[in-house]
């Protein structure tokens, strides 16, 4: 059996040229398991090696831009390329809107085009599952997926735990820290979590509340005793253009907690089982 984790995005909502926005995958015996949609994911897919057609399992933690703006044409790319099987998207309440908005509503006019010519609807509708509360999402024979709400905004946002091959892997969107996270992350081997800025940083920013610093994903790390960590959603560098700047926050986390911590870069590629 093999496991595979890949960073496709590890940017946050400005156009950095060095990082797409939100998106990874993990990828078991060679299917693959997509998490959030960010601007430019798709393309990060295909860099990654995986047409959009052939991914049918999709993941939202949430219905901000930078986590799905890319959402609308990685679904009709995957149409336009005959996807095989149905998508699969798993997102908060109002995903389903989204998704009909996105695709059916604003390309209305591409689409009938391109249906007049003769293309086949199958892949235009999504089959969208809202996420109601915390649990089980997915139960296959190889891997488990569950959800698990986070604080974020006031909106309704989601992390998600895979379970495969005797490994727990934590992927985080946005979030604020709480005790059901950290029962949720408890002895994750690995844990994908957001930090968008040091602390001092963040408490300039009206926005700064909603997220997490280096100290907060070090603590959180520590007591869910996680055994791995990557950092991503660095809206600091975004901002301020330092390039430095998530290799110091890693740092920091580096003297709160004494786990491997990993700086994510778009690209990034953790094989967990071979
Ligand atoms: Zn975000
Ligand atoms: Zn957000």
């Amino acid at each position: 059996m093999s496991v595979t984790f890949v960073l496709l995005g590890s940017g946050a909502v400005r156009a950095n040229p060095r990082r797409v926005g939100p998106s990874q995958l993990l990828v078991v015996d060679g299917e693959v398991l997509m998490f959030d949609c960010g601007p430019g994911a798709t393309r990060a897919l295909a860099r990654a090696g995986f047409p959009a057609e052939n991914v049918n399992l999709l993941f939202l933690t949430h219905l901000h831009f930078d986590h799905c703006g890319d959402c609308p044409y990685f679904v009709l790319l995957g149409w336009n390329n005959t996807r095989k099987k149905p998508l699969r998207i798993f997102g908060p309440p109002h995903t389903q809107e989204f998704v009909e908005k996105g695709v059916r509503a604003a390309w209305e006019v591409d689409i009938a085009t391109r249906l007049a010519h003769g293309k086949d609807p199958f892949g235009l509708d999504p089959e969208v599952v809202e996420i109601a509360e915390a649990g089980d999402l997915l139960v296959r024979e190889r891997f488990k997926v569950a959800a698990v709400p986070t604080e974020h905004a006031d909106m309704d946002t989601f992390a998600f735990a895979v379970e495969t091959a005797g490994k727990r892997i934590v992927i985080i969107g946005d979030t604020t820290p709480s005790p059901q996270l950290s029962e949720f992350c408890r002895e994750a081997d690995l844990l994908v979590c957001e930090c968008s800025g040091t602390a001092e940083f963040l408490a300039q920013q009206p926005w700064g509340k909603w997220h997490m610093n280096p100290a907060t994903v070090g603590a959180l790390a520590v007591e869910a005793k996680v055994k791995r960590l990557v950092l991503k959603h660095f809206v600091i560098e975004d901002i301020t253009g330092d390039l430095e700047v998530a290799e110091r926050m890693a740092e920091e986390v580096r003297g709160i907690y004494n786990g491997e911590v990993i700086a994510g870069f778009d690209g990034l590629e953790l094989v967990l089982e071979d």
